[in-house]
């Protein structure tokens, strides 16, 4: 049965009860790799798969889980050519990168947190070092900078040439615009994405780490899921850790990671936990599934499934055995059926 199908027979069996169905992310990957038990990383879309590989070779190196999530989502942050994380992302309507980042320690329930940082290239780096370094969990725009500063971190260019460029024209374009005052509330084009990286550790612990541009062009000060803990990441040393990549503002009224790690603590498979999510989101939400939201969760078992909506997301899994770039579910009302909830 072609996979689709698959799906949407699996989750049409889900409407009239509670989601039990255990086999429906069966069809993924063979029971086998799913076994594949510590370390394991997963993280968000096809750009995460390198990353993934040098958290690896620094877990297989003797390095901490964090210094594994940390150097491992530094190689997508000094991509200049990625569009959605780092300094070669699409700047904010001013025309200035401004970036997202966190970071958690199953082990002692830590977090750190940066957001709306210009001008330095390893958001993460900061985020990890408001949690070492400091008795709070979020620094954001100029104090951020500030303590980045006096931290030392590696400098860069508020914008890349070639995006500077790019933003020209596109301000030039909305200067043509008529109906500037509703623009704001306009939904962006797809221009924005994240990495979003969880992994279980060698011992069993479990750490996490996300760092984002954002939305494209987004409204100065503008911040997103990827910092905030629970929105965009969530990681519980008892349970197991999500991640999300989307449109942040309709992951983060909803504390989306937190939910998919507390369904997990209930019992359901990670990628259960994925699709629930997103289906406990669509019934509440006036938009329905016409979310853009994507979810990564890996358990203490060492398992691991993704979920999005739509026609959902591709993302990276990385253990010793393999690394590879696995499709994940799409969710539509076609697949679940009528919500009710809030929608008109
Ligand atoms: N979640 C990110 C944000 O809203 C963007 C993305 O992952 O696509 O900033």
């Amino acid at each position: 049965m072609p996979r689709r199908r698959f799906l949407a027979s699996a989750a049409t069996a889900l409407v009239g009860g509670r989601l039990v169905n255990r086999a429906l992310g069966a069809p993924l990957l063979p029971m086998a790799e799913l076994n594949a038990g510590a370390p394991l990383i997963v993280s968000t879309w096809p750009f995460g798969k390198p990353a993934n590989e040098k958290a690896l070779s620094v877990l297989e190196a003797g390095g901490t889980g964090l210094d594994a999530i940390e150097q491992g989502i530094h190689v997508t942050e000094s991509d200049l050519s990625n569009p959605s994380v780092g300094l070669g992302g699409i700047p904010n309507a001013d025309g200035i990168v401004q970036l997202d980042s966190c970071i958690m320690s199953g082990p002692g329930h830590r977090a750190g947190s940066v957001a709306a940082v210009s001008g330095f290239r390893h958001p993460i780096s900061i985020a990890r070092a408001v949690m070492e370094k400091t008795i709070h969990v979020m620094l954001v725009g100029e104090g951020a900078e500030k303590f980045a500063a006096a931290h030392g971190f590696e400098r860069g260019p508020k914008v890349t040439d070639g995006q500077r460029a790019a933003w020209k024209r596109w301000k030039a374009a909305k200067a043509k615009e008529a109906a500037a005052a509703a623009d704001s509330k306009k939904r962006p084009a797809k221009n924005h994405d994240t990495i979003a990286m969880v992994m279980l550790g060698r011992g069993g612990d479990i750490f996490g780490g996300c760092s984002t541009s954002g939305w494209g062009y987004k409204v100065p000060g503008r911040v997103g899921d990827s910092p905030i803990i629970g929105g965009g990441l969530y990681v519980d040393n008892e349970v197991g850790a999500a991640g999300a990549t989307g449109i942040g503002e309709n992951v983060m009224r909803y504390c989306g990671s937190f939910l998919v790690v507390e369904l997990m603590r209930q019992g359901l498979h990670p990628q259960e936990a994925c699709i629930e999510t997103i289906r406990r989101i669509a019934k509440l939400d006036p938009k329905g599934f016409d979310l853009s939201i994507n979810f990564i969760a890996l358990d203490k078992r060492g398992r691991f499934g993704a979920a999005g909506t739509g026609t959902g997301f591709e993302y990276s899994v990385t253990c010793g055995a393999f690394s590879k770039v696995v499709q994940s579910p799409g969710l539509t009302s076609a697949d679940i059926g009528p919500l009710g909830g809030n929608r008109k």
